[in-house]
């Protein structure tokens, strides 16, 4: 028993002496960590939630962890369960960037320390952001469709207006895409959020615009894989499908195999195993009361952003090497 205190308590950070009653009496006691995701949706979310249960497992942390169905009532009445459970650390990636800063205010209250995980919250009071940089994920969006298809017309769908992330990923793409139609060389058709990240509301906007420009479409800016697959979709319904280059992000499998059967043109790595375990890590540091390390500041919120990888048929391997995916998964 004496040999377990120990090993647990050289793992776990919150062994306390507590001054009881009956004299002092140490206490080993296991972190108690609250997770909220905003959605499973999308595969990424998936293995960011079985990378933190992993890496808590590993780590000996408690992890309590609440999925919402993209829904920020439920996300937030989740919260407040968790904080209700005495978690003493909060991992938040919001639904709504800006109704969760209430969520961040709570557990402020509560003196639980708050970890903006991939999605920034609109907050202040956020103590430390984990993430990618996600201009940059617009930016390699952006060069990559321009220098493959530099004229012609456009379709430009941004991710849910709620979510941050998609403004940044915009404001990168638009970099590259915005001054070649400022000089006329590329007619953007039809600029539209895909609201909630919904892939059938991207279909109907490629579906509206096909129709609209008679089929003339060129090129098509979609913000995730799973944007891209409701495009592709609507290209497939008029035979179109891998006649337009189209953009994505996830390196979600499904759109791997339309890159190697040619149906999509390129998508984004973002190793969210690595994201997930600097969250864990942040975790115990922040329970610590210490300082977690980052490379970046964010709207005032000290943060840690990981390089994401273009990958295009040339490079598969990169996904296969990192051992993200399998090659009888995408081959097969
Ligand atoms: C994430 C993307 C994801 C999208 C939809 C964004 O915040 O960064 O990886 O595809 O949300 O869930």
């Amino acid at each position: 028993l004496v040999a377990g205190i120990i090993a647990l308590s050289m793992i776990i950070p919150a062994t306390q002496v507590f001054a009881a009653g009956q004299g002092e009496r140490e206490v080993s006691q296991q972190l108690v960590v609250g997770l909220s995701l905003p959605t499973q949706r999308e595969e990424r979310w998936v293995r960011d939630r079985e990378t933190m249960i992993a890496e808590a497992e590993a780590a000996g942390i408690d992890l309590r962890v609440a999925v919402a169905d993209a829904d920020m009532a439920q996300q937030a009445s989740q919260v407040e369960n968790l904080l209700a459970q005495g978690i003493q650390v909060l991992i938040l990636a919001p639904h709504d960037a800006q109704a969760a800063a209430s969520l961040v205010e709570e557990a402020a209250a509560d003196g639980v320390p708050v970890i903006s995980y991939d999605r920034l919250i609109l907050s202040q009071d956020v103590d430390v952001y984990l993430s990618f940089d996600n201009e940059r994920v617009g930016e390699l969006q952006g060069e990559f469709i321009t220098n493959l298809v530099p004229s012609g017309n456009y379709i430009v769908m941004s991710g849910a207006p709620t979510d941050n992330n998609a403004a940044l990923f915009k404001r990168g793409a638009m970099k590259y895409i915005q001054p070649l139609a400022d000089a006329g060389d590329i007619n953007i058709v039809t600029e539209r959020a895909v609201d909630n990240w919904l892939p059938e509301n991207a279909l109907n906007i490629v579906e509206n615009a096909l129709t609209a420009s008679n089929n003339q479409i060129d090129a098509i800016l979609a913000p995730n894989d799973g944007t891209a697959g409701g495009a592709i979709q609507a290209l497939s319904a008029q035979g179109m499908a891998g006649q337009v280059p189209i953009t994505g992000q996830d390196a979600e499998l499904s759109a791997v195999r339309r890159i190697v059967e040619g149906t999509q043109s390129m998508t984004i790595f973002k190793d969210t195993r690595e994201l997930g375990k600097a969250a864990i890590e942040a975790a115990i540091i922040l329970a610590q009361g210490g300082n977690v390390e980052t490379n970046n500041v964010v709207e005032g919120v000290p943060s840690l952003l990981l390089t994401p990888h273009i990958i295009t048929e040339d490079n598969i391997d990169l996904l296969i090497d990192s051992g993200y995916l399998t090659r009888a998964q995408i081959f097969n």
